[in-house]
């Protein structure tokens, strides 16, 4: 397609970004190609193909309480001439999306740095993961269980019992009785093949998440005395921590409900080293002030 000048400049300058964003970290780089994807198939760099943008009405209307600004085709995409290009007068500017989601610009707008940005933030609102998660986080409790037992139940009785008061502080309830279950057969496992890890997570609040790792790496081996009496002898080895933690962005909101929808699969260990390196970096801030 005929593409005019102008409209390449503003192309090559969103592509500009791209590649900055491509050398930054594994967000920017994430976010890159989706815009990429995006401008491949973009014909008017004017108006992102939203084939809208915005005007100023003109003095003339001034106190008609109708507003300043109005909405109208953009002419830089329009292909039957003479067309009336008003669409209708509005307000405001701000926050101003097309019908396909994307910020509406001046009709003359042309700087490329405005496009990406406007790119950026559609491709974030599709996909809050995109963003890196910000969270507070705050330790409720911790347990590393390391022992030799014969009665596997009654230990795992004992654990429930430790945690019980907290998961009851912050969950209430009916949800905390399910809660307690959850982590009363994840922990009753043994003999797996290697560490298992797993993360039980569940919203509490508007925001407020609580989520609990347990690492488990008990073992079991059966035994017999005089070769007829046989008993089973379990190693436990089980680690288990309980967190609270605030979402501070979207993203973080995003990883949180993955987590509670056991859709986060493989990517558990992924999640628990992002919490981790995230808990690192905001004590270290903490250090430092
Ligand atoms: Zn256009």
């Amino acid at each position: 397609m005929y593409m005019t000048d102008y409209n390449l400049c503003i192309k090559n300058e969103i592509i500009s970004f791209i590649e900055m964003y491509k050398t930054g970290d594994r967000y920017q780089q994430k976010i890159a190609l989706e815009i990429e994807e995006i401008v491949k198939s973009k014909t008017c760099f004017f108006c992102l193909d939203e084939k809208q943008c915005w005007n100023y009405r003109g003095s003339e209307f001034k106190g008609d309480k109708k507003g300043e600004f109005y909405i109208k085709k953009c002419p830089q995409c329009l292909t039957i001439h003479n067309e009336k290009l008003w669409i209708k007068d509005c307000i405001s500017t701000i926050d101003l999306v097309g019908p396909f989601g994307i910020q509406l610009f001046r009709d003359d707008a042309n700087a490329g740095s405005d496009k990406f940005e406007a790119l950026e933030k559609y491709v974030i609102q599709k996909n809050p993961e995109l963003v890196k998660p910000e969270f507070t986080r705050s330790s409720v409790h911790h347990n590393h269980i390391i022992e030799k037992t014969y009665e596997l139940e009654v230990e795992v009785g004992k654990i429930i019992e430790t945690c019980k008061p907290f998961i009851e502080f912050y969950m209430g309830g009916p949800m905390s009785v399910l809660m307690l279950n959850n982590i009363k057969v994840s922990i009753s496992g043994v003999n797996r093949e290697s560490t298992q890890t797993e993360i039980l997570c569940e919203k509490i609040n508007t925001n407020e998440f609580m989520y609990i790792v347990m690492k488990n790496r008990s073992t079991e081996k059966e035994k017999s005395r005089f070769g007829f009496y046989k008993y089973k002898k379990c190693y436990l080895d089980i680690k288990l921590d309980i967190y609270k933690m605030n979402t501070l962005n979207n993203s973080a909101h995003h990883l949180c409900s993955k987590i509670i929808n056991e859709a986060a699969g493989n990517d558990i260990i992924e999640i628990i080293d992002l919490l981790d390196k995230i808990a690192q970096t905001k004590t270290k801030q903490q250090e430092t002030i």
